[in-house]
Formats: C-alpha cells, structure tokens, sequence
C-alpha cells in the first residue's frame, strides 16, 4: 500500500493518521519526540528535527506523498522534500501563512479584507502604526505565534508609551494590526482536490479564551450572503495557491454582515474537530483523501455540533463526559498535563432530525 509522510505528530498528525489508516494507508511520522501523541497511532516514525536533511532524505525514502500538520514546518525542508515527492498542501501555503505579514498581503491582493495593518521594525514604527490606528491595536510577532502566544492588545497609548516595547517583544519584526471590534468569530474548513474541486463545510462560530480556543458551535448562525462570502474568500484564497489538502480560514464577523479574514493555516484546524463526530467524512479524511489523490467527500453534517477543547487539568473530567449521552470524546494521549495544553476535545452532538 502507499504511504502517507506527515511532518509533525501533535494532535493533529494522530488524526490525520488514525484517518489514513481507516483508508488504508500506512503513515510514517517525522517529529523530535518519540513519545509524540501520532507516533501510537502512526504505522512508524522518524525522530529528528523538522530541518535534520539525515531525517528529512528518510521520510522521501518511506512515503509516497508528504504532508505537514503544523504552519511552521520549515519552508527549506518542504521545498527541498518537493524536489523528491509531492508535497501537499504547496510549500508555497507555508511560506505565505508563517509570516503575519505576508499572509495579510497574499490576502488583500486577492481580494481578500484583512484588518488594517503596519510592520513594525521598532518603537518609531509601533509610534507611526499607533497614531495611524487611533492609539489602539493588537500588536502581534509577525512568525512562530499560536494560541494568542506573542501578542499584546494596546489601548490608548501615546507615542511616549511605546518606548521599549519592540523590545519587551523580544526585539524580532512585529505586526500592528487595528484592533478589530468583531461581533463574533468564525471559520470555513475547506478542501481542494488535486482537480481543482472545491468542497466546504459549515462554517462554525468560535470562542477564545486567553488567546486559545474554547469552544466550536455548529451552526453558526450566519446570514446567508457572508457564508456565500466568506466561502468564496476560502475557495479563492486556495485557488490562488494551487492548494491541495484542507485549509482552516478564521474570520471576524463585524457589522452588517461585513467580515474580515484573521488569519489561514494550511493544514486541519481545531475549529473542525466536530467534523469527525458530525459528517460522514471529517476534515482528516478529507485532507488524506485530498493529498492522496482520490475523491473528495461530502462534507454535509448529520448533526449540529458543540465542540470544546479539553485544555489543561480539564482532561480530569473525561470520565465524567463518557456519561453524557451524545458526547463523543477524543484524548491525545499526551502524557503530560500542563496549563494552557490542548489535551483533548469533546464535541456534543444534536442529530438533524431525518425527514419521512
Ligand atoms: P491560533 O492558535 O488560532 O493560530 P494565533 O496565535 O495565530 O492563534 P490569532 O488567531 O491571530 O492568534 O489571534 C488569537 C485571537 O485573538 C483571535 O482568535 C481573536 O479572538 C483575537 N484577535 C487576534 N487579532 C485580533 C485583532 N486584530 N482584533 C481583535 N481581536 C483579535
Ligand atoms: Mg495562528
Ligand atoms: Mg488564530
């Protein structure tokens, strides 16, 4: 059978390879940590870092095609893999996606509304941005942020007030973005087929908690014209890309109707996790089938969804949701708990009622 490489093996890579192997493919992990959560569900791994060549030439040796579960996968190593073997989604969603900047670009030139924006190299820059904004923003490092991790929201500040702070965020290229007064968030999971052939789901609305994500409510309850646009935004941004694979497009909805892209990221998205307790086919098999070359699947649900994150000592109440009927639970095996730690999801279903 063929074999699926997938770079990184946090949650999602287990996924991906719990639904690769459901199609019958074997899946070989690259990721530093033997004890990483895919490795008990992968058909083997490789333990070495994400830009060891040694480790890299050994997963174009093993796999058939390549994917990735994580933005930050160093762009060299899939540009050099691409040399070998596909790569999908294209090195080039990487590329785009790892940098705030750049992404918010790629974005607006096609099309695509974006908040306002400004780099910032230093405090005169982070004064300018300020002044132009209104004295208010989300200041963010343009590379490597996730979970709200490298962010700091300003209000109010003077030029006076900035001094230091390109420092105090650790003296490396940094965004400022207005700080966008949305009504809520949410998300289009989407896929491309190797043909071209666009598939969505149902967009769900999504709540953070200190920069992380709580929860995933299925349906959103948007209004028919900002689903049509914010698909048409999900479809047009991977066919800029020549996008193969699942892609997950966070929105802010602001007012009447209107919405504005926060950001992409060229793999599975935790915001559609509850696709594999309420579609026949769920965002990891979509995004094997895609990367495989085989058809992609309806991605029509069967039930409205309630999906929250496990974060944390939260992972102490699983036994607890096994009692709740409609409550289908997914643990990553991590073995350590620590604060702020995505351990685990629950989603809670409430089937569509079936007609005659
Ligand atoms: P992820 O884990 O989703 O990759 P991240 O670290 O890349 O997170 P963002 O998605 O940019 O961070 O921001 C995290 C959250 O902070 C957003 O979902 C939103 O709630 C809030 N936020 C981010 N940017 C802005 C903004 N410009 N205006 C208002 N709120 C924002
Ligand atoms: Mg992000
Ligand atoms: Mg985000």
């Amino acid at each position: 059978g063929a074999t699926i490489g997938i770079i990184g093996g946090g949650q999602l890579g287990r996924m991906l390879a719990a639904a690769a192997a459901r199609l019958g493919y074997e899946t070989v992990v690259l990721d530093p940590q033997p004890d990483c959560p895919a490795a008990q569900l992968a058909s083997s791994q490789i333990v070495g870092a994400y830009d060891d060549r040694a480790a890299l030439a050994a997963l174009a040796d093993r796999a058939d095609v390549v994917t990735y579960e994580f933005e930050n996968v160093p762009v060299a190593a899939a540009r050099a893999l691409a040399e070998r073997l596909a790569v999908l989604p294209p090195p080039k969603a990487l590329e785009i996606a790892q940098d705030r900047l750049t992404e918010k670009t790629f974005l607006n030139g096609a099309g695509i509304s974006t908040a306002r924006h400004f780099a910032v190299d230093s405090d005169a820059d982070l004064a300018a941005a300020l002044d132009r904004l209104g004295g208010s923003g989300v200041l963010k490092t343009r590379r490597l942020g996730y979970d709200g991790k490298g962010q700091r929201v300003l209000r109010g500040l003077a030029a006076a007030d900035c001094r230091g702070l390109f420092d105090a965020m650790g003296g490396v290229p940094l965004i400022l973005e207005q700080l966008v007064d949305f009504s809520f968030e949410f998300s289009v999971i989407a896929a491309r087929g190797a043909d071209g052939t666009g598939h969505a789901y149902d967009p769900p609305r999504n709540e953070h908690r200190n920069g992380i994500l709580r929860r995933s409510i299925v349906p959103a309850g948007l209004d028919p014209s900002t689903l049509a646009g914010a698909r048409k935004a999900a479809f047009a941004l991977m066919d800029a890309l020549d996008y193969v694979g699942v892609v997950g497009v966070e929105f802010f909805a602001i007012a009447d109707g209107g919405f504005l892209v926060n950001e992409f990221a060229p793999r599975v998205h935790n915001t559609g996790h509850w696709t594999d307790a309420a579609c026949a086919v769920s965002q990891f098999e979509q995004h094997i089938r895609a990367v495989a070359g085989l058809p992609l699947g309806n991605p029509g649900r069967h039930s409205n969804a309630v999906m929250e994150n496990l974060i944390g000592a939260e992972i102490d109440d699983a036994t607890d949701l096994m009692r709740q009927p409609g409550a289908v639970l997914t643990l990553y095996g991590k073995a350590e708990t620590r604060p702020g730690r995505k351990m685990g999801h629950v989603t809670r279903l409430a089937p569509l009622s079936a007609k005659g």
